[in-house]
């Protein structure tokens, strides 16, 4: 049995990942390999993609437009995002590897009219930049309760490692 006290000292944090998670787009990661032929890859196939010596990437399509290239919600993780928000006793953010954010934040504001989440883009194309920041903020605030939810199995492993670093806290990863 949990007990009262246990449950009051829950300090939740809800994370979505953006891209593949939340809302699929046409933006493109270009690649021109070492033979100076050229690939381009969508958010699932870079998610998937394993760097040959000599690659060259342009991440411009997610790190510098500040719009979005034909969103579209993925329903079944837009209703937990939801539900996420409208329950005041957690937390909920939206935690990007994009670099500039105002396009996301226009398109939850603005067309969806959604508030009560906080944005935050790493600008970093790896799970490197999503675990510092979510280290810091569960140091910072004392979240010890945290379920993500992220298209990419590197990042969830990643993050769930944040475990064995920080005492005390349960982190659930969903797969999306
Ligand atoms: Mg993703």
């Amino acid at each position: 049995m949990i007990s009262l006290k246990e449950i009051l000292s829950i300090k939740k944090l809800n994370v979505f990942d953006f891209d593949g998670t939340l809302v699929n787009t046409d933006s493109k990661v270009y690649v021109t390999h070492s033979n100076a032929t050229k690939s381009k890859l969508d958010a699932d196939e870079f998610n998937k993609y394993k760097t040959k010596s000599g690659d060259k990437f342009d991440y411009s399509e997610f790190f510098d437009l500040d719009y979005l290239i034909n969103p579209k919600l993925i329903k079944s993780v837009f209703n937990k995002f939801k539900n996420s928000i409208r329950d005041k006793k957690s937390k909920t953010i939206i935690l990007t590897n994009r670099k500039n954010t105002i396009g996301i934040r226009n398109y939850f504001n603005k067309k969806l009219k959604l508030s009560g989440f906080d944005i935050i883009g790493t600008g970093i194309p790896n799970p490197s930049g999503k675990y510092n920041i979510l280290k810091s903020m569960i140091e910072k605030y004392g979240f010890n309760h945290i379920e993500i939810y992220d298209d990419s199995s590197s990042n969830l492993n990643v993050l769930k490692k944040l475990e064995n670093v920080i005492p005390n806290i349960t982190i659930n990863v969903h797969k999306v």
